[in-house]
């Protein structure tokens, strides 16, 4: 969320940070809570390794689990480090020596276009479209998105075929491969068996020597064959993570990924540290004793913070006042009536805190990204700016792809299956010589496609081509003012997770904005005040069917205790219905519960302290 930093001096560190950036070894874990300061650990490793050690830049490889955290390590990193971006033609720049630094899916992709394959990666809409092709062509009526999950459990693993679907899947790939495309498991896959197919010693190997991994309690089966795979002719694996964080269950990702990774390195070296800097006392202690709930050992943190500001825990009516509060309630903290100030009263108060808000220092977080839509249209009505993150539907349209896939091909020339794929797009567009047609274009944007901004670029090519609809282009050209250039916006669409999708809410643009997501996408992240929203039973551990087991309760509340350890300052926990169970878990001297006044509760039944917009 920072702009570039300083390196970060080591003095910064604590004993044991500095203990875990020192530490040599075959198999290194860092294991500790939220805001132990892990992440901040693993940069000051890349720094110690290049700065200390001489360790050569091209041996080392760090992965991350967002692109946005790639972005800002790369940031930090300076001159020596280079994102791993579908770019298959190394530009002259790029000849020199550098770290890499990237999620799989995009380290894979860089390897195997070293490799010399041709490809291009299959967006959700390419997917899409051969999925229900495959469908048709065995006359079945299945959803193409069941379709493609079930695939993806199969190529992870994680579930085996039966002889007809096997046909359907088998087909689907042949599909695929006549489009020049792989889909994100493939790149992982064919990343796997290209490497076991080399020697340990081999020069291809050699950029994953010092191999260091963030979030590691969520990688999954193949990402931990592909660790394994890599570290196999390495030197130095160091990987650092919170089992009690894990919230990838879905594809496969498991707390006890760093007893396996102790058992199959005898040496194996674990560290864990214990202090806390992100958060206030009372967050810390609420959140840790929510988790403790879960099986497993007693966690223990010691808050480094100084700051006396219990949780809040809001009870609505229901969903609609609940996001009318929140509306209301980030309006007030920014007017600068300060809560903290008036609270902060107690001794032994040191940190002081800041009394007036901006946007940006407020993060809203909901279980589904469907929750969004209420909050969205209250913050709207409270004239508050917002980021909103998460995929969103438009950008499976054909036109978006065309454009997605034009921009891609601009950039990295000679992608032949992105051009062609572009092509195929645009035909009811480009009439009369499409290949000539395109050849045009291309040669027009080249040029400035790395200079001017994306929303420029996209402003421009909606006057290119007469969309049938343009709405779904503006709505491209709106998300893609949040990036520096066309090439961070398509990496981002590329090799982005939940939280790195995004788009400005509001007409206008501004960087202070308050940010929406789900509790998956702030995963690593940081905010001084958090509302975690729709904390209901049914919505809060979320009720999804029968498929459901026992075994989710524990997985949600790995997810309720990310949420609330985003909180550096203040936690505000809402509810509209009958409060989740987690709020149960809470200790009482660390909550203060509160019941909203509402409108319609008032004898004259006009709204006095909310207003009621028409939701209806
Ligand atoms: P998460 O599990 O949520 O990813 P983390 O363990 O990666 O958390 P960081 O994000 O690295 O934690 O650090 C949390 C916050 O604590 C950051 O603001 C960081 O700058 C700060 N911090 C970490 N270590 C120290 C330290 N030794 N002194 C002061 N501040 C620190
Ligand atoms: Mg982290």
């Amino acid at each position: 969320r920072q702009a570039p930093q300083e390196p970060l001096p080591a003095h910064d560190l604590n004993r044991l940070q500095q203990k875990a950036v020192e530490q040599i070894g075959r198999s290194i874990a860092v294991i500790a809570g939220p805001g132990a300061g892990k992440t901040k650990t693993l940069i000051a490793r890349l720094h110690y390794l290049l700065e200390v050690r001489k360790i050569q830049p091209e041996e080392i490889t760090a992965v991350t689990f967002t692109h946005k955290a790639a972005e800002e390590m790369i940031a930090r990193m300076g001159d020596t480090a280079v994102q791993e971006k579908p770019n298959r033609h190394k530009s002259k720049g790029d000849a020199k020596a550098s770290v890499r630094i990237g999620t799989f899916h995009a380290i894979c992709c860089r390897f195997l276009q070293d490799s010399g394959l041709s490809f291009v990666i299959a967006d959700t809409g390419l997917q899409m479209e051969l999925a229900e092709k495959a469908l048709r062509e065995f006359e079945r009526k299945a959803s193409p998105t069941g379709f493609l999950q079930k695939l993806s459990q199969i190529k992870n693993g994680l579930s085996e075929p039966d002889e007809n679907h096997r046909r359907i899947y088998e087909f689907y790939q042949k599909l695929l491969q006549e489009s020049g495309a792989m889909d994100y498991d493939d790149l992982l896959l064919e990343t796997l068996r290209i490497l076991k197919n080399i020697p340990e010693d081999a020069a291809e190997r050699k950029s994953f020597s010092y191999l260091l991994i963030d979030e590691f309690q969520d990688i999954n089966p193949l990402q931990y064959q592909l660790v394994k795979e890599w570290a196999r002719g390495g030197r130095e694996l160091f990987v650092i993570g919170d089992p009690d964080q894990s919230i990838y269950g879905f594809r496969g990702c498991t707390p006890h990924i760093f007893q396996y990774l102790s058992e199959e390195y005898p040496c194996h070296i674990t560290i864990r540290l214990e202090d806390n800097y992100r958060s206030a006392p009372d967050i810390l202690k609420a959140a840790l004793n929510v988790i403790s709930h879960n099986q497993g050992e007693r966690r223990q943190m010691r808050a480094q913070k100084n700051i006396k500001c219990p949780v809040r825990i809001v009870s609505t009516q229901d969903e609609r006042r609940e996001a009318i509060f929140i509306a209301k309630e980030i309006n007030r903290q920014i007017g600068g009536i300060d809560m903290l100030d008036t609270r902060n009263t107690e001794e032994g108060c040191e940190d002081t805190v800041r009394s007036i808000r901006g946007f940006s220092d407020i993060a809203v977080l909901y279980r589904t990204h469907r929750q969004a839509a209420l909050l969205e249209k209250c913050l709207r009505q409270e004239g508050i700016p917002y980021q909103i993150a998460g995929r969103e539907d438009f950008l499976t349209e054909r036109d978006v792809r065309a454009t997605l896939y034009f921009f891609h091909q601009a950039i990295y020339p000679g992608e032949k299956p992105a051009e062609e794929l572009c092509r195929k797009l645009l035909a009811n567009y480009l009439k009369e010589s499409p290949a000539l047609q395109l050849a045009y274009l291309t040669e027009k944007y080249r040029k400035k496609v790395k200079k001017s901004r994306p929303a420029k670029l996209l402003e421009e090519w909606l006057k290119e081509i007469s969309f049938e609809n343009e709405e779904p282009i503006k709505k491209l050209a709106d998300m893609s003012i949040l990036y520096p250039t066309m090439e961070s916006f398509l990496g981002t669409l590329s090799f982005g997770e939940d939280g790195d999708v995004r788009r400005n809410g509001g007409k206008k643009f501004t960087a202070d904005a308050v940010t929406l997501m789900t509790f998956h996408g702030a995963k690593g992240l940081e905010f001084p005040v958090v509302f975690l929203y729709g904390m209901d039973t049914g919505r809060f551990p979320l009720e999804i069917g029968s498929s459901s087991g026992i075994a989710s309760v524990e997985e949600e509340r790995r997810l309720c205790y990310v949420g609330m350890t985003r909180a550096k300052e203040e936690l505000i926990l809402t509810c509209g219905q009958e409060p989740s169970c987690f709020l149960q878990e809470i200790p009482e001297e660390n909550a203060r519960w509160e019941r909203t006044r509402d409108a319609e509760d008032t004898e004259t039944e006009k709204p006095i302290q909310l207003n009621l917009f028409d939701f209806m």
